[in-house]
């Protein structure tokens, strides 16, 4: 069993403090839930833990198999095993799926050494069959012109084939469709394994429904303020995220 932990951590942009002192363990093989209403700093924990510049950690730290991940640069921690799938996917146009996800492959493997087309294909295709995606899907231009669905069955694909230890999937806060939620749960529980573990950010519960958590956390303005199981999600759903941000304290500057 493996672990990405986050110890303390507390990050800023500018002057504003925007996670304030949040700690928390996902061990492969356990799917982690973060609610949270808009603004209370879900997509900057992720980023932060991905690597994305811009972000100031101003204390505590994120440790994958016991090594500091900030350390590391972006394609370090994708080597390592993390896999972050992004809110808003960038369309690559004249750049097939089947030829992204070879680049993507080539590129974790070791100086000078070629990729064998062929085992490339069994594997994409032994995907593809997991999580039900046809064929001809491959040949499109990543992204480009995709349904809200389609962006995630790219991103949920890019997800099977790079095999990751731990991944974090952002969900947009609205705009995912019927279609391209149960992409995602479809996906999700597909890949469920010991040996992944599944940091799920989302506004809404509704996700939820599809994909039943180990454990559910909600974060109010830079800290997580309850954790549960999957209960505490239906209690968020009946009642509202009032009824927990009384517990949170105004934004601090640092
Ligand atoms: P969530 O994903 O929970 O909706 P975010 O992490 O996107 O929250 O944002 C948390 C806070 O940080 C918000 O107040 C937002 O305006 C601010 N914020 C996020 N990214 C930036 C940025 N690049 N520059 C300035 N402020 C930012
Ligand atoms: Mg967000």
């Amino acid at each position: 069993m493996q672990q990405l932990e986050i110890n303390n951590l507390r990050v800023a942009i500018g002057e504003s403090e925007i996670v304030r002192d949040l700690s928390l363990t996902v061990r492969t093989g356990e799917v982690h839930a973060i609610m949270g209403p808009n603004g209370s700093g879900k997509s900057t924990l992720a980023k932060v833990i991905a690597g994305y510049p811009d972000y100031r950690v101003t204390s505590g730290g994120v440790l994958m198999d016991g090594e500091n991940l900030l350390e590391l640069r972006p394609d370090e921690r994708a080597r390592r095993g993390l896999f972050l799938a992004f809110q808003y996917p960038s369309e690559i146009p004249g750049v097939t799926i089947a030829n992204f996800l070879r680049a993507a492959a080539q590129s974790r493997l070791p100086e000078g050494e070629e990729l064998e087309a062929t085992d490339y294909y069994a594997k994409l295709y032994e995907k593809m069959d997991l999580l039900d995606i046809d064929r001809s899907f491959t040949s499109r231009s990543v992204n480009e012109g995709f349904s809200g669905g389609e962006k995630k069955r790219c991103e949920i694909l890019q997800m099977a084939m790079l095999e990751p230890r731990f991944a974090i999937l952002d969900e947009t806060d609205s705009g995912l469709d019927i279609d391209a939620l149960k992409v995602v749960a479809h996906g999700v529980n597909s890949l469920r394994s010991p040996n992944l573990g599944v940091l799920l950010i989302t506004h809404y519960q509704r996700l939820l429904n599809y994909i039943i958590p180990d454990f559910v956390h909600v974060m109010v303005q830079g800290r997580i303020v309850r954790s549960g199981d999957k209960e505490l999600a239906l209690e968020l759903e009946e009642k509202g995220y009032d009824w927990i941000r009384d517990h949170a304290e105004e934004p601090a500057l640092v």
